[in-house]
């Protein structure tokens, strides 16, 4: 009897002096940087297969805190996809993403591989930012069709950095962020 009670007191103050250094522990703890491996499947990208992977490649060097790695089927949370319309990305959350390589772009003159950067750019959180710099990759469309770079921009990366290191809530189909990348929008 007694015995039982000292247990449920020992437990009691067990848990009582646990639970203070546990809700302590992730303040006082250094943040952990564990790399967000992002797997895309750009097996529906046609002839832009190699302009996705050179795109994800970019990020790759540029971001160390993430990781895009080419995968099929449903383990992908980002999908690409080439039609006739416009570049466009629907995103519904960090590294959840269905991006379209539009062959307007491509016709009008930019950079494919450019162009896939872009947009991975907007499945890793990143808007649109049409300040005409090519030393920019979201600048997107506003920038010249001559320019070939898809190096992130420090900030873009810093961005990406940050987006990474966020619990980023997981949008729902109805509270998607579309990206269009034309000027009509
Ligand atoms: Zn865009």
């Amino acid at each position: 009897m007694f015995r039982k009670i000292a247990t449920a007191l020992l437990v009691t103050l067990g848990l009582a002096f646990l639970m203070p250094a546990l809700s302590a522990a992730p303040a006082s703890a250094a943040p952990l940087a564990a790399v967000r491996t992002i797997y895309y499947d750009a097996g529906g990208a046609q002839e832009f297969r190699a302009a996705v992977d050179e795109g994800a490649a970019a990020w790759n060097a540029a971001v160390p805190a993430i990781r895009l790695v080419p995968a099929s089927g449903s383990q992908a949370t980002v999908k690409v996809y080439a039609d006739n319309g416009w570049p466009r990305t629907y995103m519904y959350g960090f590294g959840r993403a269905v991006i379209y390589m539009g062959r307007e772009a491509v016709d009008d003159g930019f950079y494919p591989p450019r162009i896939a950067a872009h947009e991975l750019g907007h499945a890793l959180g990143l808007p649109d930012n049409r300040n005409g710099r090519c030393d920019y990759l979201m600048s997107g469309h506003s920038s010249p069709v001559s320019c070939k770079s898809t190096t992130p921009h420090p900030t873009e990366a810093a961005q990406v950095t940050r987006n990474a290191g966020s619990r980023v809530p997981a949008l729902t189909a109805a509270r998607q962020l579309q990206y269009a990348d034309c000027y009509v929008f």
